[in-house]
């Protein structure tokens, strides 16, 4: 009774670790040869964690990242569109984190081997294909180091293997490529004097040129924290791109002349642009919600399942959440299809809504509305846009990405009925 995981990402490892909790079998199979520190920030919601609470690591969370305390909107000439506090600050149970993505995933694998006694992580694995046997499902790797394929039989295989997913490619053959909407993303790491609150997340522009940034450690003797930024232009969709790569390394020559005059009072992004040394790049892309998540005895978990923009935060939170709730049916329904069906069930109507949220009216769109009525330029908000307004867009994405705080304070942690 052996569940495999495609993938040690976020989502394959915390599928892990629940698992672990269960007491239910589960082998990772990885094609990275060492789990690195590679990514840049990411944002943890507090449903996430919750979650990572319950899977006792709440204490080294805030060992490597930073509690957010601040959410803002600002136009292009940095003026304050809208604030509202986060995590903690606002009334949640549970912090929001601030994290570097690779620091994450360190931890998420450095506990689980620590855990178990025998290693479950294999990396340097592959995977190539699966092939659905009677009663088993069979996964086809390459063992990196020696160049031999691999069959590994099990009950049932989950597919956490990120955005270019081979699992979802055989399943899918036809569906080609990502969806680009026309945006690149250049996104770096620098040390520099965090702004506002010093926890604060901030998004500044508009949809055609954007910079979002918010610290992720706390600050050192001198003051300065690692700030993680992203600096956003949007070009012509129809243009040929390369394909999304998370590790794709560029130079900042290809970007910054459209900052140029991007600096306030506050926060400095050429500043923070200039002083960068690694700058990665990354398509906007996603996909379309899937019907089906679920063949015989294999699933699809996190951006396996459900790739989405990175705009509204969600991407980590809602991989930990799947494979909290798939670990939570597998438990009920003893590891077999029911379970990867009810998982689905519950799992793939939400994704799909953050998805289709993120495409038009995530937690940014109200940079583009502002822009539209002033270009950015204005004394005080309220004469282009209504308090009302400001707040009905943000409390209708917070309810889509289940994070709406009285419903989530009154809510258990997912598997607390068994541990
Ligand atoms: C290197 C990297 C850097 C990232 N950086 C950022 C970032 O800076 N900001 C951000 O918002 N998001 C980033 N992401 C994406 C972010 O981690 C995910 O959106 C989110 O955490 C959901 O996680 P996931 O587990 O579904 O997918 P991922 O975290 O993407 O994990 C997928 C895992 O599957 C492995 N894998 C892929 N194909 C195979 C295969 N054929 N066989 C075996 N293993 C395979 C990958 O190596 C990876 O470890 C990054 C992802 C990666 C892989």
């Amino acid at each position: 009774m052996t569940v495999l995981i495609c993938g040690a990402g976020i989502g394959g490892l915390c599928l892990g670790l629940s698992l672990h909790q269960l007491n239910i079998p589960f082998q990772i199979f990885e094609s990275s040869r060492t789990i690195e520190p590679l990514g840049v920030g990411i944002n943890l919601q507090p449903n996430a964690v919750r979650e990572l609470a319950a899977l006792g690591v709440k204490d080294d969370l805030k060992r490597i990242g930073i509690q957010t305390e601040e959410f803002g909107l600002f136009s292009k000439r940095g003026l304050e569109i809208w604030t509202e506090p986060r995590g903690l600050k606002a009334g949640y149970d549970e912090p929001q984190f601030s994290v570097h993505r690779g620091k994450l995933q360190k931890l998420l694998y450095d506990t689980l081997i620590t855990r178990m006694k025998n290693n479950p992580v294999h990396l340097g694995m592959q995977v190539t294909r699966f092939k659905n046997l009677s009663s088993s499902v069979q996964l086809q790797c390459i063992d990196k180091k020696t160049g031999n394929t691999e069959a590994i039989d099990g009950n049932i295989l989950v597919a956490c293997d990120g955005i270019n997913s081979i699992i979802r490619k055989q399943l899918f053959p036809e569906e080609g490529e990502p969806l680009w909407n026309g945006a690149i993303l250049w996104r770096g790491v620098t040390t520099a004097t965090p702004f506002r609150t010093g926890a604060s997340m901030v998004m500044i522009g508009h949809d055609t040129q954007r910079f979002v940034s918010y610290p992720i450690s706390k600050k050192n003797i001198d003051g300065q924290a690692k700030i993680n930024w992203i600096a956003e232009l949007k070009f012509n969709p129809e243009n040929e791109w390369s394909k999304s790569d998370w590790k794709k390394k560029v130079d900042k020559s290809k970007f910054i002349d459209s900052f140029l005059d991007w600096s306030f009072d506050w926060i400095n992004p050429l500043k923070l642009i200039s002083e960068t040394t690694s700058i990665y790049e990354y398509p906007m892309v996603d996909r379309n919600p899937l019907q089906n998540w679920t063949f015989e005895r294999i699933t699809l978990l996190g951006d396996a399942a459900h790739p989405t923009y990175p705009v509204g935060s969600n991407g980590a939170s809602q991989a930990i959440i799947d494979a909290r709730k798939l670990a939570f049916h597998l438990k009920v329904n003893k590891t077999n299809k029911a379970a990867l069906m009810d998982y689905e069930k519950e799992m793939l109507p939400l994704t799909a809504k953050i998805t289709l949220a993120n495409r038009n009216s995530g937690p940014d769109a109200l940079l583009q509305v502002v822009e539209d009525r002033c270009k950015g330029s204005f004394n005080n908000i309220h004469e282009v846009i209504s308090q009302n307004e400001l707040e009905t867009h943000s409390e209708k994405y917070k309810s889509i990405a289940g994070l709406n705080i009285k419903k989530l304070n009154n809510s258990e942690s997912i598997l607390s009925s068994f541990i």
